[in-house]
C-alpha cells in the first residue's frame, strides 16, 4: 500500500515536471538540438533549437498573448517564420515552420496573391492579427536553411536583443556532462597606443593531459611580453548526440578573475564580430573554432565583463625572472557543469620581437579607401573593410583573379569590376562573376553589367572567375503527363534546376491566372496547393511555368491536365 502511494506520488511529481515544460510552445518536453548563443558560421545562435522527434507538423503554440508583428516566407534563412510582439514589448520568433495556422495562412496567401510572390515579408499592424496565449499559430517544419525538422524559438527583450529563453523561464534541461576540451592555444599579442591588437597572428597549440575528470594540466609556457589564450571546446548533453555551445568562460591569474564571457544576451548589431571571438584565420585554415579568451580593441561584443580588463596576460620586462604564474580557464555549460584547465606560465628573457606580417605586395591601410587596378580587373576596398592594416597577395591571369585567401574577416563587402570592352556583344549577356567554393564549385556572386563592366560585390577574399551561363533552367513536370486526369491530387509538384548561375525567380499560371508556387530550394521543388482554388471552374487546365536564372536565361514550359469539378 505504501509502495503504491510512493509510486503515485512520484508519478504525480513527474507529471508536474513535464507539465512545466509542456506549456512552453510545444506539446513535447524540451529537448534541444541547439543552445542559445552557440557558435554558428558568421553569427551567434540567437535562439534555441527544439527537437521535434524528427517529424514535421507538430502544433506550435504562442508563448504569451500578443499580436503578430511580422511574418516571413523565405526560401532560405528562417523559412516560414512568425514574430509575435507581447504586451510588455518582448518579441518571440518561431522559425522553419511547415505551415501557418489557418487564420494566418489565409492572411498570408491573400498578400502572396496580391503581390504575386512566394517569398514575402509582412509587418501587420497592431490590431490586425491578435493572438491568445497558447493559441496554435503554426506547425513545426524544416523550411529555409534548416537541415532537419526542428523549431527555432527566439525570445527578444523590448530592445530587440535576443535573450536565453530557458534562463528566462527557468526551464531545466537534463545535462550532467561537463564541457569537452579539444584544444588549448596561445599567441603573442601587442599593444599599439594602448590598444590590444591581434594583427592576424597565429595561435600555437599547447599540449595537455587530463588529471582527473574535468581537470586538465598543460605544458608550461615560457614567454614574455603580452600573450592571449584560446580554447576549442563545446558541450555535450545526456541522451543526445548533438554538440552544443558553452554558457560561460572565466579565466583567472593566480586565482583572481581577469576575463569573463557569458552567452545570455547579445545584440544583432554585433553579429559579424563573432570573427573577433573565434579566430577567423585558424577556422578557415583548419575548420577548427578557437574561442579567444581576450578582447581586442576592435571587439564591440557585449558578452564580456568589461570591468575585468581585456583578458590578456602581460609579462613586463622588469618583472622578476622565472616568476611562475598560474593561469586557469574554467568552462561552464548551462547547467553549471564545469571543466578546468591549469596553465603554468614562466617569465623568460626578452626574446626578439616577432613581427607577424602576411606575405604580399599590396598594402592596405584600414582607415583609407583602396583602389587596385589590374589588367582586366579593378578592385575597390572601402575604408574599414579590414580591422587592421594588412598586406594582400593579389594576382590576375586570363579571366581569373586571386585575392589572397579567405583567412581575413571582412567588415563589409568589396567591389570587383571586370572590363567587358574586349568581349563580343553576343557573349556579354551570359557572363557572371563566380567565386571558387570549398569543392571547386563556382558559385554566383551577385553582379550586374554597367558601362561595359561586370560589377560584383564579394563578402570574402578568395579566387574569382568570369564564367558563362547560356543554358536556361530546367523545368520538369516529372509526375504529370500531358492531358492527364489528376482529380485526387491535393498538390502539384514541379522540379526546377539550374546548374550554372542558379535560380533567380519563378512564376506559374493556371489558365492565365497567377498561382502561388512554394519553393523548397533544398529539394529543387515548386509546389502548388489546389486548395488555393485558382480557376477551379474548368476541368481542362493549362499550366504554364517560367523560371529565370541569375544570368537572365528564361525557360517556359506548358502542360495540360484535367480535374473533376466538385460542386
Ligand atoms: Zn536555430
Amino acid at each position: 500500500m505504501r509502495f503504491i502511494a510512493i509510486l503515485l506520488l512520484s508519478l504525480f511529481i513527474n507529471d508536474l515536471k513535464s507539465q512545466s515544460n509542456q506549456n512552453f510552445v510545444m506539446d513535447l518536453p524540451i529537448n534541444l538540438s541547439g543552445t542559445f548563443g552557440e557558435l554558428r558560421s558568421n553569427h551567434f545562435h540567437s535562439g534555441i533549437d527544439i527537437k521535434t522527434n524528427r517529424v514535421e507538423g507538430l502544433n506550435i503554440y504562442s508563448y504569451e498573448k500578443g499580436y503578430i508583428s511580422r511574418i516571413q516566407v523565405s526560401t532560405y534563412g528562417y523559412g516560414k517564420a512568425i514574430y509575435i510582439t507581447h504586451p510588455d514589448g518582448k518579441i518571440t520568433v518561431y522559425a522553419h515552420l511547415s505551415k501557418f495556422s489557418e487564420k494566418i495562412q489565409n492572411y498570408v496567401k491573400d498578400i502572396q496573391y496580391k503581390r504575386k510572390k512566394f517569398a514575402i515579408k509582412i509587418y501587420p499592424k497592431e490590431s490586425e492579427i491578435l493572438i491568445e496565449k497558447n493559441e496554435i499559430i503554426g506547425y513545426s517544419g524544416n523550411t529555409g536553411s534548416s537541415s532537419g525538422p526542428h523549431l527555432h524559438f527566439e525570445l527578444r527583450d523590448k530592445n530587440n536583443m535576443p535573450v536565453n529563453p530557458l534562463k528566462y523561464r527557468n526551464i531545466e534541461i537534463f545535462d550532467t556532462i561537463i564541457p569537452s576540451l579539444k584544444g588549448v592555444y596561445y599567441k603573442e599579442l601587442k599593444y599599439n597606443n594602448g590598444k590590444l591588437e591581434d594583427n592576424y597572428s597565429r595561435f600555437k597549440k599547447i599540449k595537455f593531459v587530463e588529471n582527473h575528470n574535468g581537470k586538465y594540466l598543460t605544458d608550461t609556457i615560457y614567454t614574455n611580453g603580452v600573450i592571449g589564450f584560446g580554447v576549442n571546446s563545446f558541450d555535450l548533453m545526456n541522451n543526445s548526440n548533438n554538440v552544443y555551445g558553452l554558457n560561460k568562460i572565466i579565466t583567472k591569474i593566480n586565482d583572481s578573475v581577469n576575463f569573463k564571457i557569458n552567452f545570455d544576451k547579445f545584440s544583432f548589431d554585433e553579429w559579424t564580430y563573432i570573427n573577433t571571438y573565434v579566430d577567423y584565420a585558424h577556422l578557415k585554415r583548419t575548420n577548427e573554432k578557437i574561442q579567444k579568451l581576450y578582447i581586442e580593441n576592435i571587439n564591440p561584443l557585449n558578452l564580456y565583463d568589461r570591468n575585468l580588463g581585456d583578458g590578456a596576460v602581460k609579462l613586463k620586462v622588469n618583472d622578476s625572472k622565472n616568476i611562475l604564474i598560474n593561469y586557469k580557464v574554467i568552462l561552464f555549460d548551462f547547467n553549471n557543469n564545469i571543466t578546468v584547465i591549469n596553465i603554468p606560465i614562466v617569465f623568460t628573457e626578452q626574446k626578439k620581437e616577432k613581427i607577424f606580417q602576411k606575405k604580399g605586395n599590396i598594402n592596405i591601410q584600414n582607415n583609407l579607401d583602396k583602389k587596385i587596378r589590374l589588367k582586366n580587373y579593378f578592385i575597390e576596398f572601402k575604408k574599414g573593410t579590414f580591422d587592421y592594416n594588412t598586406s594582400l597577395t593579389i594576382s590576375e591571369s586570363n579571366n581569373n583573379i586571386n585575392i589572397d585567401n579567405d583567412t581575413i574577416p571582412l567588415r563589409k563587402p568589396f567591389t570587383i569590376k571586370y572590363s567587358l570592352k574586349n568581349i563580343d556583344d553576343s557573349r556579354k549577356k551570359y557572363l557572371y562573376l563566380g567565386m571558387k567554393g570549398p569543392k571547386n564549385y563556382n558559385y554566383f556572386i551577385s553582379s550586374e553589367k554597367f558601362n561595359d563592366s561586370l560589377i560584383g560585390n564579394a563578402k570574402k577574399l578568395g579566387k574569382f572567375k568570369i564564367l558563362l551561363d547560356s543554358i536556361p533552367p530546367e523545368i520538369n513536370f516529372y509526375n504529370l503527363k500531358n492531358d492527364q486526369w489528376i482529380s485526387n491530387r491535393k498538390k502539384l509538384t514541379i522540379k526546377i534546376n539550374d546548374n550554372e548561375s542558379g535560380i533567380k525567380s519563378f512564376n506559374g499560371w493556371i489558365n492565365n491566372k497567377w498561382i502561388l508556387l512554394e519553393y523548397e530550394s533544398k529539394k529543387n521543388m515548386l509546389t502548388y496547393d489546389f486548395g488555393d482554388k485558382v480557376n477551379s471552374s474548368n476541368s481542362k487546365n493549362e499550366l504554364v511555368v517560367s523560371v529565370k536564372d541569375n544570368c537572365g536565361n528564361i525557360s517556359i514550359k506548358k502542360i495540360t491536365f484535367y480535374r473533376k469539378i466538385y460542386e
